[in-house]
């Protein structure tokens, strides 16, 4: 079995130096779990001081980060490539946020590339997929699960899956909105998924892909989530902003 893995999503929040210090090192004195890996994912603008104070602080904690552009470089005013993430300390980055497919008009053939951008780059690309509400409510979620996966990791090989590869299943109505999926329900679809990805790629690489929930995580509902077997992580945006509703989440 994977290790779990709960991720901190701060999105666009506590992007002044000061307040990312602040939390960083407040998270820093927390007691970790060996068998629960965790990382965090501030926004750009602070990702490297937060690295150093993790270095510094000899930290386990991994930084993330939100999103990439798929390019290694060139004229594309306002992006930032995998190798500037690497290079300022991320071992993680997000890739097809339902924020980002939905404001931002990202496509599953871009999304595809910036994950093998961000695998090309050393680091492990956190898949996240999800379907609204209206194709929930019209019956369509598996559908939907399934072509953002395989879309998703084109081109991706077994070996690279298992060493590179996070999938977070985040339901789009309940990102933000307080309403957590029912932890059989969230189960039903991550089975599902680690289906999809044994056909894709055997049951040992399948095993070895951690799938994450993330949808309105809470102190209060991580224990039932957590005990799902399918469930093997987080990610957390609004509750991983305070201290002490993250350190709940981690040392749940
Ligand atoms: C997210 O942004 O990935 C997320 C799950 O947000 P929240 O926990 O606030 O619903």
């Amino acid at each position: 079995m994977p290790t779990d893995l709960i991720i901190g999503n701060w999105k666009m929040h506590k992007g002044l130096v000061t307040e990312a210090l602040a939390l960083t090192e407040a998270l820093i004195s927390l007691p970790l779990f060996p068998e629960r890996e965790v990382a965090i994912a501030p926004p750009f603008t602070v990702l490297f001081p937060v690295a150093e104070r993790l270095r510094h602080g000899k930290s386990q904690i991994k930084l993330s980060a939100q999103n990439v552009h798929s390019e290694a470089q060139g004229a594309y005013t306002g992006e930032i490539s995998a190798t500037m993430l690497a290079h300022v300390g991320c071992s993680l980055v997000l890739v097809g946020h339902s924020e980002r497919r939905i404001l931002f008009s990202e496509s599953d053939e871009f999304i595809n590339r910036k994950l093998l951008a961000v695998i090309a780059a050393g680091m492990r690309a956190v898949l996240c997929v999800g379907e609204t509400l209206q194709e929930r409510e019209r019956g369509q979620e598996l559908q939907v699960v399934r072509g953002q996966i395989e879309k998703g990791l084109a081109g991706v090989s077994p070996i690279v899956a298992r060493a590179g590869v996070v999938i977070a299943y985040e339901p789009i109505w309940a990102i933000g909105t307080g309403k957590t999926a029912f932890p059989r329900a969230a189960q039903e679809m991550h089975a599902f998924i680690k289906e999809r990805l044994t056909v894709m790629y055997g049951l040992s690489v399948a095993n070895a892909i951690r799938i994450l929930y993330g949808g309105s995580v809470k102190p209060e509902n991580i224990r039932e989530l957590m005990e799902m077997p399918d469930i093997n992580g987080v990610l957390v945006g609004g509750a991983s902003l305070e201290l002490e509703s993250f350190r709940k989440i981690i040392c749940y």
